[in-house]
């Protein structure tokens, strides 16, 4: 078998790095989608009606990646417009890429 150096390779690296950029557009279109969704952006969180529902729901959002699952590395509480509004950063278990996710906790208070 008669080696031909040249005319395959560089059509494979050009293949390879067409897909990775198919990718990269894929990825920045699915984190386009991921923020326009409820969670996405603190002014519209995911609504819950007990904080204990929010780690279930946090864990429940997929790595806008490589769709694996995330695991919480931080969360933050703050109060806006008079109920809790909880920030969950991620962190996918797979590929490390970030994701934060928004909540707001109804508080059951008439005023
Ligand atoms: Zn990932």
């Amino acid at each position: 078998m008669k080696k031909r150096p040249s005319a395959k390779k560089p059509r494979e690296r050009t293949l390879r790095r067409e897909a990775e950029r198919d990718h990269e557009k894929t990825v920045r279109e699915r984190e386009r989608a991921f923020a326009s969704l409820p969670g996405g952006t603190e002014a519209n969180p995911i609504e819950v009606t007990a904080t204990s529902q929010i780690p279930i729901l946090a864990r429940g959002l997929v790595c806008a990646r490589c769709l694996s699952r995330l695991d919480i590395v931080h969360e933050a509480s703050r109060v806006l417009y008079g109920r809790v509004a909880r920030r969950v950063e991620l962190s996918c278990r797979q590929c490390g890429a970030k994701r934060t996710a928004h909540f707001a906790v109804a508080t059951p208070t008439l005023n």
